[in-house]
């Protein structure tokens, strides 16, 4: 038996198949769970319930979900996990651009479903918390965010300051994917357009340093058509 969750959660799907695998999956992990088969509803129960993380399929009989995403984000910071098809890559992203937390690419494993709501909950707490972790660590690689330094097994990794500058953005969002177009804005601010080269250049350096083999990185993932993630083991 699984031990009883306090988070609420809220599934928002209109195709009754996955609106039953997920809640299946949630409850079987403990989480009480809402759901809604459109976006009025979802709307409705956000604002009565006190819901701690949504899943929301992009697709909703009368409404795009973007929308939902974009109306929920004026008053909000309630965790969003877009629940979306393979083919969807620009959608994902845009989601992700209009403040979605994450998505998971249908068809998607009970496993993976619960990796992506982990990572959303922890960040959720660390955020009300406003915790700093000075050193965070994933695999061999760490990073000492007071002192700017990075180690690989325990050596030191001389970086450029723009390489310590990506890394460090990732390391604040472990787990989370984000999109190329939000790291470029990050890094060069907002001026700078949807210019991806200057991004994969700066992504190759960092990866020669940091990954043992960057043709099949292990800790930076390339998200095909919408970013990049730094994994959570
Ligand atoms: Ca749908």
């Amino acid at each position: 038996m699984s031990q009883k969750r306090s988070e609420l959660l809220l599934v928002v799907e209109d195709d009754a198949r996955i609106s039953n695998f997920l809640s299946y999956a949630l409850a079987q992990e403990g989480f009480p769970v809402l759901t809604s088969d459109t976006a009025q509803g979802a709307l409705s129960l956000l604002v009565s319930q006190p819901v701690d993380l949504m899943l929301l399929d992009l697709g909703l009989p009368d409404a795009d979900g973007m929308d939902v995403i974009k109306r929920v984000r004026e008053w909000s910071e309630l965790p969003i996990i877009v629940v979306s098809a393979r083919d969807q890559d620009r959608e994902k992203a845009a989601a992700l651009d209009a403040g979605a937390d994450d998505y998971l690419t249908k068809p998607f494993s009970a496993t993976e479903l619960m990796a992506r709501i982990r990572v959303a909950i922890r960040h959720l707490y660390r955020e009300s918390s406003g915790r700093h972790q000075a050193v965070a660590e994933v695999g061999g690689l760490k990073i000492d965010l007071d002192r700017r330094l990075v180690f690989l097994e325990d050596a030191e990794v001389h970086l450029t300051p723009m390489e310590y500058s990506l890394l460090a953005v990732l390391f604040q969002n472990i787990g989370k994917v984000l999109t190329t177009g939000a790291l470029i804005r990050e890094l060069y601010g907002p001026g700078y357009g949807n210019d991806t080269q200057a991004l994969r250049t700066l992504m190759a350096g960092l990866r020669r340093k940091v990954e043992a083999n960057p043709a099949k990185p292990r800790y930076i993932l390339t998200e095909i058509g919408v970013g990049y993630r730094l994994v959570d083991e």
